[in-house]
């Protein structure tokens, strides 16, 4: 149920990303002025134009028609000036990691340019985290850097809220348009009356009111929860291959059941991207800290950091030895219809079998100049990076599909070598001769 937006709120998102991007144009797609705010003249200059800088399905035509029709969205190098020209601010920085801590310096950063635009600014300012920060920060860093630079209280003169971001990368838009739950952290009255009237596009029922440090833990909650289930799904589908088991059957007839349900209950080479492994080292250092050790995520952590291996042993179990041999990968995202290769499996597959000699021919879809980067700054530079599926799988003597762009299925029938598949969901291997996947025990 949508429902119509009363005021048309000015607003800002600080730090034009995937969340930036994604939420400040659905926000504009409800009806508010919207500026999205980054310190990279290429992105701006790119939003400015009507172009998003990341792949994701729908954004292109949304924010040509937001930017160049609607006049709606625009975006801007000027953080001071979009803090004088808008009623809040969503601070939409990243948060990394940082050796399984994350790193607060954006965050701060971006602070401070705020705190020093409301020290020219009249009128209460709210100012909402969105980027995932581990419980506490918002109050402990956000607010105090804030007050110590406009020289003004939280909770009197601006706002400070907290309002975590549950998008899935590749269903980002639909994520955001019709999301699943709006979590919104407050402290004071004022600034939940305002993230009211942000989403008054959305039914209420959707709302889950909260103080502001446990808006920040539930983001943690969520994600560990789903890279748990993820890792206990990876586990299954090793005990199954040892077992003489299909892995499919036993997790489908599980998901099946509506207490545990099907999503992100298939068996892979892996969990990756942006957020899973920083936010799991985050909380699980979170808590080692506090002194109260989530022992169930530092072994979902230990699990994970070896999934990939499994299929390489996969090929290792059916070729033999795999050094100096020449290997076509397919997909290097860390998972379909997304450009983000960050912490993908995919690539530490790539840098295990380039330590082995092997010789590698890599193609994805979306990924490809995103990966290129990452393999190039870690010394990783003898790839080639082939313009198409098949001409990936030309001239090898295995390939692995480590990502399950749906396309790549066509292809398995002319692929004439050895193919192992990360994704046991993905491809009956019964079907082929030369097809294995993890999780699917055939001889
Ligand atoms: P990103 O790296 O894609 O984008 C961050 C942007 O912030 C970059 O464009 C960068 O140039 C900009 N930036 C840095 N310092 C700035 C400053 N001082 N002022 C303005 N802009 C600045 O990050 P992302 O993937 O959009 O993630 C942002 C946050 O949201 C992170 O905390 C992440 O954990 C969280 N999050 C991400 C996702 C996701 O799927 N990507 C989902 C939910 C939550």
């Amino acid at each position: 149920i949508i429902c119509d937006i009363d005021y048309i709120m000015k607003i800002s998102y600080m730090g034009t990303g995937y969340v930036g991007q994604v939420s400040g144009a659905v926000s504009a797609h409800y009806g508010h002025d919207v500026v999205l705010v980054d310190i990279d003249k290429k992105k701006v200059e790119s939003i400015n134009q009507g172009k998003p800088t990341i792949f994701e399905k729908d954004l292109d035509e949304m924010m040509e028609d937001l930017v160049i029709n609607k006049k709606k969205l625009r975006a801007t190098l000027d953080t001071h000036q979009a803090v004088l020209d808008t009623e809040a601010s969503f601070i939409c920085v990243g948060t990394p990691d940082r050796g399984g801590m994350i790193d607060l310096s954006y965050i701060q950063n971006v602070s401070k340019s705020i705190g020093k635009a409301l020290k020219d600014k009249k009128q209460f300012h709210l100012v909402i985290v969105k980027s995932t920060v581990v419980p506490g920060t918002t109050i402990n860093t956000v607010k105090p850097i804030i007050e110590e630079f406009s020289g003004k209280k939280a909770g009197v003169d601006f706002g400070i809220a907290m309002n975590p971001e549950f998008l899935r990368e590749g269903l980002a838009v639909s994520d955001n348009i019709d999301p699943d739950n709006i979590v919104i952290g407050t402290q004071d009255e004022k600034s939940q009356k305002m993230l009211k009237e942000i989403y008054a596009w959305a039914a209420k029922e959707k709302y889950t009111f909260v103080n502001v440090t446990a808006a920040e833990a539930i983001k943690y909650a969520q994600n560990s929860f789903l890279a748990m289930k993820i890792t206990f799904a990876n586990e299954w589908g090793n005990y199954c291959d040892v077992m003489g088991i299909d892995a499919k059957e036993v997790l489908d007839a599980i998901g099946a059941d509506r207490r545990i349900s099907p999503m992100f209950l298939r068996n892979g080479p892996g969990y990756g991207g942006s957020c899973f492994p920083k936010d799991v080292n985050a909380i699980v250092h979170s808590g080692q800290i506090n002194h109260s050790p989530f022992r169930i995520l530092e072994e979902v952590v230990a699990t994970n950091n070896k999934q990939y291996l499994s299929l390489i042993d996969l090929a290792k179990s059916k070729i033999g030895s795999i050094a100096r041999r020449k290997v076509g990968i397919l997909g290097l995202s860390f998972k379909p219809d997304t450009d983000d290769t960050r912490e993908s499996p995919a690539l530490k597959i790539i840098s295990y079998l380039v330590s082995q000699g092997c010789n590698i021919k890599a193609y994805c879809p979306q990924g490809t100049e995103m990966a290129k980067k990452w393999l190039t700054d870690n010394r990783i530079t003898e790839i080639f990076y082939a313009n198409s599926a098949e001409e990936c799988v030309k001239d090898v003597e295995f390939v692995l599909i480590p990502t399950d762009w749906p396309e790549f299925r066509e292809l398995l029938p002319k692929i004439t070598v050895p193919t192992f598949v990360g994704h046991r969901s993905f491809v009956n291997p019964d079907n082929f001769e030369n097809v294995y996947s993890l999780g699917f025990p055939k001889k």
